[in-house]
């Protein structure tokens, strides 16, 4: 393995730790241009690629299907809770979930079942910020 590149690659992994929420290639190249880091926008797919396949970094869709990605603080299975509007995201244990899941798996059959579930939503200032613009216009 040639080990081209790697600084930006730790570029990308400061810029995306900085990041309050879920981000997308193109809003994590942005931050990086606004640095003058000259990094191009392959090279920050290729590195959020690289960190989400090493488990370094937890990457899901959007509902209009854009990869997003963040460096979450907890390494082990987790759900997210995302502001569609701010990208503040909470990670949170599912427990019923996770009972659902391998029990749904086992009753048809199925065996070293995985699932991604995420809540996309407004969160409590974003929908008051909603509520506030409503109420004045
Ligand atoms: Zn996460
Ligand atoms: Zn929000
Ligand atoms: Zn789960």
């Amino acid at each position: 393995m040639v080990q081209r590149n790697t600084w930006q690659r730790e570029r990308v992994r400061e810029a995306l730790a900085d990041a309050r929420g879920f981000v997308s290639a193109q809003s994590l190249h942005a931050t990086l241009r606004d640095d003058n880091t000259g990094i191009g926008l392959a090279t920050v797919y290729r590195a959020l690629a690289g960190l989400a396949a090493q488990g370094d970094a937890d990457s899901l869709q959007s509902p209009d299907g854009e990869a997003l990605y963040r460096a979450c603080a907890s390494s082990g299975h987790h759900h997210h809770l995302i502001c569609r509007s701010c990208g503040l995201t909470v990670e949170i244990e599912a427990t019923d979930v996770e009972q659902w899941a391998k029990r749904t798996a086992e009753r048809h059959g199925f065996r070293d079942a995985e699932h991604i579930v995420d809540i996309f939503g407004l969160c409590a200032s974003c929908a008051g910020a909603r509520e506030e613009k409503r109420d004045a216009g």
